[in-house]
């Protein structure tokens, strides 16, 4: 079984990094490296109605299974394709009612133990990995993520044991921690989550923080464009995790999720760290480590209320500043206080249009979800700026072709 692999890049051995993912041509910004179909997916629940389960196209009108009520499709033909799936949850759903629970994790990994069974070949996912050879770090788990796998695995018995063969309790556990350490979650333009995927192939990319590639979504298919110019021979870098955080919180979140020490160029110089942890010129003594720790805690919860205690302590481009500002655009937009939205979304564009690299998601969904917020409030002209400073990023990120772009280009029309 011997896989074809993809044109313009191969498998290699990075040093210190284990296997790893390399150019074999040139790449210029905005070139396609590698597209990879999803090995396996699962909309979330949130999302039903809005999209088609098959094929994640976002559309009115979709037509409901008949049988649970809850799965939603483009046509007979979708339909049709995802019944081998749907079937695990359909009458689960029908049966269990409003206690059906599972998981996002817990349904992808039933979904994976499908596709094993009657996959048995390599698929066009597995182009440089396979599934087979995910890591899964099982040696390294703490107590908590052993009993959050347990509480999955009790859980994939409990809702699916009657549709699905399920595997001995080792294989399971070792099945989760492949699945949390390798998957992705497929997001909207907005960032909006979507849904939960294995992509075999992106998940051999290293982690940088300062990345040659991106990663986006058409459907169920991942897209991978660089954002850099990449010369045959050099390695091909995704980002795992959010970019806008200091070297220090960068590195505990990849430590915790993945299980390593980022050494790349940002992580050596840490060059914007002075930028993101900026702090008010007045105050005599910084604050202790515990008393910013306290401060990042709380704005999770309340951050209208800490914006005021904050604001005394960081300016207003410091990074915990901007993650409030960013919860509170949410609570803004889900109270569908527009003007609200609007002066947290304008405080928090520029500092994040700094702090990301060139091209980034965060910054060109924050740049769309102000520019779409702006055409709302009839500011047209702010509106088109932000909606072409989002397109820019996304011409290179999604590629020009993609019909997120054309949409927003229609938005922009529609406004005249
Ligand atoms: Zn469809
Ligand atoms: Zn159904
Ligand atoms: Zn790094």
């Amino acid at each position: 079984m011997k896989s074809e692999g993809i044109e313009g890049c191969e498998r290699f051995l990075s040093p210190g990094k284990g296997r790893g993912v390399r150019a074999t041509r040139h790449f210029q910004v905005g070139d396609l490296v590698f597209a990879c179909p999803a090995y396996s997916y699962v909309l979330t629940v949130n999302e039903r109605g809005g999209h088609c389960e098959f094929c994640f196209t976002r559309k009115d009108g979709l037509s409901k299974c008949g049988k649970c009520k809850q799965a939603y499709y483009c046509n007979v033909e979708c339909q049709k394709g995802d019944w081998s799936m749907h079937k695990l949850e359909c009458s689960a759903m029908c049966s269990y009612g409003e206690n059906w629970c599972p998981s996002e994790t817990v349904r992808l990994v039933a979904r994976i133990i499908v596709k094993q069974k009657f996959q048995t070949d390599l698929t066009q996912s597995e182009r440089l990995l396979s599934l087979k050879e995910f890591e899964s770090h099982l040696d390294k788990i703490d107590n908590e993520k052993n009993e959050m796998n347990q509480t999955d695995i009790a859980a994939l018995h409990h809702f699916y044991s009657k549709y699905l063969d399920i595997p001995s309790n080792a294989a399971l556990a070792e099945l989760f921690a492949q699945v949390n350490c390798n998957g992705f979650t497929i997001e909207d333009e907005e960032l909006s989550h979507l849904g939960s995927a294995v992509f075999p192939d992106v998940a051999l990319m290293n982690h940088s923080c300062n990345p040659n590639v991106i990663v986006t979504y058409k459907g169920t298919v991942a897209e991978v464009r660089a954002i850099q110019k990449i010369s045959p021979g050099e390695e091909i870098f995704n980002s795992y995790i959010d970019l806008l955080y200091s070297t220090e919180d960068r590195n505990e979140r990849l430590k915790d999720s993945y299980f390593f020490t980022c050494d790349c160029t940002e992580c050596t110089t840490k060059s914007k760290d002075e930028a993101k942890m900026e702090i008010r010129q007045k105050l005599s003594t910084p604050p202790e480590p515990e008393e910013v720790q306290e401060m990042v805690s709380e704005l999770l919860e309340i951050c209208e209320l800490s914006l005021e205690k904050m604001g005394s302590v960081f300016v207003d481009t410091n990074v915990y500043m901007l993650h409030m500002m960013y919860q509170a655009m949410g609570v803004c937009l889900y109270m569908q206080d527009w003007d609200g939205a609007m002066k947290y979304g304008e405080k928090i564009v520029e500092p994040y249009s700094v702090h990301y690299p060139q091209y980034s998601l965060n910054v060109a969904s924050m740049y769309l979800k102000l520019g779409r917020l702006y055409m709302g409030l009839e500011k047209r002209t702010q509106g088109v700026k932000a909606l072409k400073k989002a397109i820019a990023i996304m011409n290179v990120a999604f590629g020009e072709d993609h019909h997120y772009i054309a949409e927003i280009k229609k938005e922009m029309e529609e406004h005249k």
